[in-house]
């Protein structure tokens, strides 16, 4: 990068310096990220600004799975699922401390497909993709699986999938991309971008700053934002039209024991999961309802909350209420309008719209976690020519950060850990290389029991974690902190609160701050 300080991580650039890059990404999502990693990795020199926090819309509001996407079939997708199963054994290798082999139920009830239907789809997920990592499926008693499905749901099927903490999945990436080069910044907007010869002049608002930046090429990674965004870039115009489809879900105290999940079909032809979440609670999700506008904050409506709810209700012997949510979220998917009149049936696919008239505007459209690889090497090869400097793709078989665990197996390495830090308590451990894998030991050097981690602000959160998380991560908020980076918010009693929100309004503007620039 020229004119540019040293790669930083949230600080600004050189205000006073000319900013001149290859590759200017708008968006720190998932696609974001993927792509600032993938150029990065090339020997692209990268900015990417993000105008909240990363992964701060959909990219952490989706059912946190990294899966072929079984009911993909009955839209004869196969493409879409051939890649995705492809992606999701990738991606187990690349960071299984958050991508972890999740197993699924599948009761046969009044409202099912026919089994023979099931079976069909059920092989040919097992056979589209690569298989290597995880198991096949199978036929199953539900009686096998504890007593919570009502009794006339008495058999089933068993397939693998995976699951994925979805905004680590994207701090990792972006994380990889800062430490091969990329400067990322946070809270920071594209305001508008107009073509200047053979360069995009675009104008970026920062807190506190607003300056031009010179790119030989930008990439639309917006999300939900991306259709609209691209009115900001004088003179381009968009061929696709998108549609926004918000999915809610909802958070229950754990409604039973064992570590499957369960998809469940529902009356109106969609699919649920339940799935298993952060220990003690089950998560379950999600709905579709299109939206006309692309809202900063969107939430679930009481319809959303029922739908959910009577799902619960007509497959497990329990009945739950609205009261008895713990959390809830929302996301916007933005798909590709392919005129279908139903949003769940709108294809989950993405789209890479090349704007050449003069230096490339590349928009993505669409897109799932699970393709988030595969789309950025598309969207690299797509403008590659146009960056002579870039080199070819490189991340099919590389390691996200802390994803280098022995044998792939992160249990194993929390226990040989916990001798290591014998003053640490095994659950601590556990969970920190749930989140962290390798990089917990940068995390926990030279400590010897949990008090050597500083203050505890409670549910296992300690003042280095957080000291950790703002000084590699670009935590800034508690936000940030409870809900992206981890899901500590969960679990974190209120009164702990201001006593956090001290501690990083002290590190963000203390000694510890300077040696962040
Ligand atoms: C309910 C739901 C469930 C899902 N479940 C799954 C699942 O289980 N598995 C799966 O594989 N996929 C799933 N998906 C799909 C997946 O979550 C999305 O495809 C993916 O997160 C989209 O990522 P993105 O980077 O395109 O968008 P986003 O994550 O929304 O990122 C776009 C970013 O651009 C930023 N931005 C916008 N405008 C500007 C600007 N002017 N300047 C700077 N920054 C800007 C935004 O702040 C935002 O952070 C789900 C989606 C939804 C909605």
């Amino acid at each position: 990068m020229t004119g540019c300080r040293e790669p930083s991580r949230g600080a600004g650039l050189g205000y006073s310096q000319a900013v001149d890059v290859d590759l200017l990404i708008v968006g720190g999502g998932i696609n974001g990220a993927g792509i600032a990693r993938d150029a990065a990795g090339r020997g692209l020199s990268v900015l990417l600004v993000e105008k909240d926090d990363l992964a701060s819309h959909t990219s952490s509001a989706s059912s946190k799975l990294v899966h072929g996407g079984l009911r993909y079939l009955e839209q004869f997708d196969f493409k879409l699922v051939r890649e995705s199963l492809a992606e999701r054994e990738r991606l187990l290798r690349a960071a299984p401390h958050v991508v972890e082999p999740l197993q699924f139920i599948l009761p046969l009830g009044p409202q099912s497909r026919p089994a023979w239907i099931i079976r069909a789809g059920l092989f040919l997920y097992d056979h589209l993709g690569k298989r290597e990592l995880l198991p096949g499926s199978q036929s199953v008693r539900m009686e096998d699986f504890g007593e919570a499905l009502k009794p006339e749901l008495g058999r089933g099927f068993s397939y693998w999938d995976c699951s994925v903490q979805d905004s680590r999945l994207v701090v990792l990436n972006a994380m990889d991309a800062a430490e091969r080069g990329a400067t990322i910044l946070t809270r920071t907007e594209l305001v508008r971008a107009r073509r200047d010869g053979d360069r995009w002049a675009a104008r970026i608002r920062g807190p506190g700053h607003e300056q031009t930046v010179q790119a030989r090429a930008i990439v639309n990674a917006a999300g939900p934002f991306a259709a609209e965004l691209v009115g900001r870039f004088d003179g381009v115009h968009r061929r696709f039209n998108v549609r926004l489809v918000k999915g809610s879900h909802i958070v229950l105290p754990r409604l039973y024991e064992g570590e499957h999940a369960f998809i469940l079909q529902n009356p109106d032809g969609r699919v649920v999961f339940v799935i298993p979440f952060e220990r003690d609670f089950t998560l379950v999700g999600t709905t579709d309802v299109a939206c006309d506008e692309p809202s900063e904050r969107p939430a679930i409506e009481k319809q959303e909350m029922d739908y959910l709810l009577d799902t619960i209700g007509r497959n497990f012997t329990r009945t739950v209420i609205r009261e008895q949510i713990i959390w809830s979220y929302s996301g916007l998917r933005a798909l590709i309008d392919d005129g279908s009149s139903d949003p769940s049936r709108v294809t989950r696919d993405y789209v890479l719209e090349l704007d050449r008239d003069g230096p490339p505007l590349l928009s993505v459209f669409g897109g799932k976690l699970t393709t988030y690889r595969r789309l950025a090497e598309r969207a690299l090869d797509r403008i590659a020519h146009f960056l002579p400097a870039a080199s070819g793709s490189w991340t099919e078989q590389a390691v996200l950060p802390g994803g280098d665990v022995p044998d792939l197996d992160t249990d194993g390495y929390a226990s040989s850990l916990s001798e290591r830090f014998a003053g640490i308590s095994f659950d601590l451990i556990h969970r920190l290389t749930r989140t962290y894998g390798t990089r917990t030991e940068r995390l926990l050097e030279g400590a010897r029991t949990a008090s050597d981690l500083g203050e505890h602000f409670g549910a296992g959160l300690h003042a280095r974690e957080i000291d950790y998380l703002i000084a590699n991560e670009w935590a800034r908020t508690f936000e940030d902190i409870l809900f992206r980076r981890t899901k500590l918010g969960l679990h974190m009693p209120p009164e702990a609160m201001d006593r956090l929100n001290a501690h990083i309004d002290a590190f963000l503007s203390g000694k510890s701050r300077k040696q962040l620039l």
